[in-house]
């Protein structure tokens, strides 16, 4: 059994977080009797003989309550956290977070808040009001500025509001050639800062944040790694780094293999893991008011070039318009990923959720509904904001399939 000591943990302050091996902050961290810890992943897991039944989910298209398509602002560069100087204002963008952008947000704002507070300034503006705009609103007030929205839209009408919701930092974030040292650095650093925003929001009312089971099913064995996100791209994409596995494993539960009769899927491989969740409606509402309590105020306004940013008071502005950066600054390095999530009525018994990626479904049991997830080819540059309902209902029978009816 490995050992990791105490120094050798989080703390939250975000202090040298990339020169720890190895991290921990989660309720699986067992104390031994000589005061260290135990590496989570080396130790035994739950007996699942002894677990009880699983509630099915009632996978049926008469229980289907929304059927959206989203784009993720994919940048096989990486996201862009970065200053440019427009005139006389500071513009540090926040955008091209692929399919992390819930995941990295708070580290994502660390950084550009570090960059805003750097211009002096005590009052900045944030342009739009998404998973990046929304969080880095709230971590530049905690560091102590005065903000003002400005948005085309706000929440449930922006594009963050259709995304699953799951843990997957390393989710389309940059290509493999791009993942240099000084990326991988930098993206741990905004891991494992979000990673400690997100255990801070466990356990309030509304449930924002939560732990959820995953069980991972397949009908071949599973390949190495840990991490809930499968890296194998999609028809036509680039290949993506393992950055999970290779940089933050400590942050993931080790999966666990099971035996049949250990779960009650008909399929010849399963896994279980467990998946840090994010109840998307919920949580954007704490987020919204605790913007708003804070003295954040919201202005509705489009901007239709960024010349017109010269037409704000505030001199420092951080740029979250996500996709639309591709239109509005004319940047080609951002890449559409189109995605469909359907969600069915919620089903609060079900405690878990599934991921089945060679029969293409995927569904995660939110408070806010049951979402299922599926992909269609072409998917990989594509802004189409047209739902494809067939590729929904073949995904809600294929689990549907998972629970056969009992019979007698
Ligand atoms: C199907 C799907 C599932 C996903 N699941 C996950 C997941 O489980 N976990 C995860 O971490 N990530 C996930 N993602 C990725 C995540 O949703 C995105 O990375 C994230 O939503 C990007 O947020 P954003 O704030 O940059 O963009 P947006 O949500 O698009 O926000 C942009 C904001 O800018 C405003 N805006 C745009 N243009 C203008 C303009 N011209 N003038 C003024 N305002 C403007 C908009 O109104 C909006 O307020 C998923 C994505 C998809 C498509």
């Amino acid at each position: 059994m490995s050992i990791l000591h105490r120094r050798n943990f989080i703390t939250g302050t975000g202090l040298a977080l990339a020169a720890l091996p190895l991290t921990a902050g989660r309720a699986a961290v067992q104390t031994l009797a000589d005061g260290s810890f135990a590496d989570p992943r080396t130790l035994p897991g739950p007996d699942y003989a002894q677990r009880g039944p699983l509630a099915p989910v009632k996978a049926s298209l008469d229980r289907l309550i929304s059927l959206e398509v989203c784009t993720r602002p994919f940048r096989p560069l990486g996201p862009r956290i970065e200053r440019e100087d427009m005139g006389r204002k500071a513009v540090i963008h926040n955008y091209g977070h692929g399919g992390s952008g819930w995941s990295l947000s708070w580290g994502a704002a660390r950084r550009a808040v570090a960059l805003a507070k750097a211009t002096g300034e005590s009052s900045i503006a944030i342009i739009g009001c998404g998973a990046i705009g929304l969080t880095t609103a709230v971590e530049a007030q905690r560091a102590g500025l005065k903000v003002r929205i400005y948005t085309k839209e706000f929440f449930p009408y922006v594009r963050s509001f259709r995304a699953t919701g799951v843990w997957s930092p390393s989710a389309r974030i940059v290509a493999l050639p791009h993942a240099t040292l000084e990326f991988r650095r930098i993206w741990e650093e905004m891991a494992r800062y979000s990673y400690f925003r997100y255990s801070s929001l466990l356990g309030l009312p509304s449930n924002p944040v939560e732990w959820s089971e995953t069980y991972k099913l397949s009908d071949t064995p599973f390949a190495a790694g840990s991490s809930l996100y499968t890296h194998s791209p999609y028809p036509g994409e680039p290949d993506y780094p393992h950055l999970e596995d290779e940089h933050t494993p400590d942050l993931m539960t080790r999966p666990q293999d099971l035996l049949k009769g250990q779960h009650p899927f008909p399929v010849a491989h399963a896994r279980r893991m467990n998946t840090l969740m994010f109840n998307i409606s919920a949580y954007t509402q704490m987020l919204m008011e605790s913007f708003v309590a804070r003295g954040g105020t919201l202005v509705e306004r489009e901007f239709e070039s960024p010349r017109q940013f010269a037409d704000l008071p505030e001199k420092t502005i951080i740029h979250c318009t996500g996709y639309a950066a591709r239109a509005l600054l004319k940047d080609d390095s951002l890449v559409p990923v189109r995605g469909q999530t359907a969600r069915l009525i919620p089903q609060p018994e079900v405690n878990y959720g599934i991921s089945y990626d060679s029969k293409n479904c995927y569904t995660v049991s939110r408070r806010d509904g049951m979402i299922v997830q599926a992909w269609d080819p072409g998917d990989y540059g594509s802004e189409g904001t047209t739902p494809n309902l067939a590729t929904t209902i073949a995904a809600i029978e294929k689990i549907a399939a998972l629970f056969p009816p009992v019979r007698g």
